[in-house]
């Protein structure tokens, strides 16, 4: 069997290999605690998408919408009905869930609640946006007039959960914005910039986070391969 390789924050994949890198199939876009381990939210921001999820604070905060009640034949349009926070024999709901362990850590019972973040950025093409808490949630009526469930999540400044983070991992653990992810991803065709090769691909920053280098130009962020972003740390360490 071959190990997984971990996945660092910045990582564009597939969703198979972001699957293959947590162990489960990814069906939902809310998975908490999957197997008992660390919960992972799958976001997306591109137009049309069906929720309406938001970075803030220079992507060091994330506005996670909750998630709708599936659609049924003969039932109504998920999108008139409220976000449920419980099943209908009781149980809580995904975003009941959630809504839970943000409320657990508002009343200081657990110090911190870790979430993995994916963002999808095209049909096909996801981005590790890395570890995030969950410090809040809460409902809000949405401009339709329904309720819908809100969480906020920090970039989680620690180390990552159970996959072992390096140290020389952490500078990376700052979301690159999606509008600037889009950007570079445009400017530089999807192809790492100094051999062209699309696999494995990084949203890389030219002059490192830990350096001084923001994240928040796409002048300072670039696709590099595998290859060619292993060949550039070393050279910094
Ligand atoms: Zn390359």
């Amino acid at each position: 069997m071959a190990t997984r390789s971990r996945i660092r924050p910045g990582d564009v994949i597939s969703h198979a290999r972001m699957c293959d890198a947590e162990g489960i199939m990814l069906q939902h876009g809310m998975n908490y605690r999957p197997g008992g381990r660390t919960s992972i939210l799958l976001m997306s921001v591109r137009r049309g998408a069906p929720y309406e999820d938001q970075t803030l604070d220079e992507g060091r905060v994330l506005i996670y919408e909750g998630h709708d009640i599936a659609r049924t034949r003969g039932g109504p349009d998920p999108k008139s009905v409220d976000q449920p926070m419980h099943l209908p024999r009781g149980r809580l709901t995904r975003n009941g869930r959630f809504f839970e362990a943000a409320q657990a850590v508002k009343r200081g019972k657990v110090a911190v609640e870790l979430v993995k973040v994916y963002e999808k950025i095209r049909a096909g093409i996801w981005v590790y946006n890395g570890v995030f808490g969950l410090v809040d949630a809460w409902q809000e009526r949405s401009h339709h007039g329904r309720s819908v469930f809100k969480f906020k999540l920090e970039v989680h400044e620690g180390a990552a959960p159970t996959d072992s983070a390096s140290p020389r991992d952490l500078p990376h653990n700052r979301m690159i914005p999606t509008a600037v992810k889009l950007e570079v991803w445009k400017r530089d065709g999807g192809r790492c910039v100094k051999c062209g090769s699309t696999k494995n691909l990084h949203f890389d920053h030219d002059v490192p986070f830990s350096k001084g280098g923001t994240s928040l130009t796409a002048a300072n962020i670039q696709l590099l391969c595998a290859k060619h972003n292993i060949q550039k740390r070393d050279k910094i360490q």
